[in-house]
């Protein structure tokens, strides 16, 4: 398969659904750009096979936009929690394969995991943790 023909969506442009969705598109990679907030979603049509504005709560938006096709959705929306949580909870009832979701901390985590998010990313303390075995193997390294 052609990394062309994946298709993938980020819902929430802030530093990292925006990283995710910037590199993406310059991997060559289809990819739909969502956020409730006009100017990030115009910060990003350049980013971004297509940029839409919407709220991802709403299963009316989701639906109108054909979510259930795209093969690879995250979503990358942190501090309103309960926003994240349903939104990852249509995007699995409505039967897309693939959905990745950043929780903001540990009670988040579970309740992603729980509602059946395909993998569950907490920027913070996964960064840590490869920082800490690349410390370890750069000092393995020195001897
Ligand atoms: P960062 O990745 O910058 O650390 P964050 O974890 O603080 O972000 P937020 O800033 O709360 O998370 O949200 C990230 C983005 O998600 C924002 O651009 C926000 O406008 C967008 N967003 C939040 N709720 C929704 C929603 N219901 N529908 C669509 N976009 C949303």
């Amino acid at each position: 398969m052609k990394k062309q023909d994946k298709q993938f969506a980020v819902i929430g442009l802030g530093r990292f659904g925006g990283s995710i969705c910037r590199e993406l598109h310059m991997l060559g990679h289809e990819v739909l750009a969502i956020d409730h907030d006009i100017v990030k979603v115009e910060e990003f049509v350049p980013y971004s096979t297509h940029a839409i504005q919407g709220n991802a709560t709403e299963e009316a938006f989701l639906k109108s936009i054909g979510i259930r096709n795209f093969d690879h959705v995250i979503v990358a929306i942190g501090e309103d929690i309960q926003a994240s949580v349903l939104t990852t909870l249509n995007l699995k009832e409505f039967g897309v394969q693939t959905v990745w979701a950043k929780a903001q901390n540990v009670y988040h985590q579970k309740l992603l995991d729980k509602i059946g998010a395909d993998r569950v990313i907490h920027p913070e303390v996964d960064m840590g943790m490869r920082i800490a075995q690349s410390m370890a193997s750069d000092h393995l390294l020195d001897y």
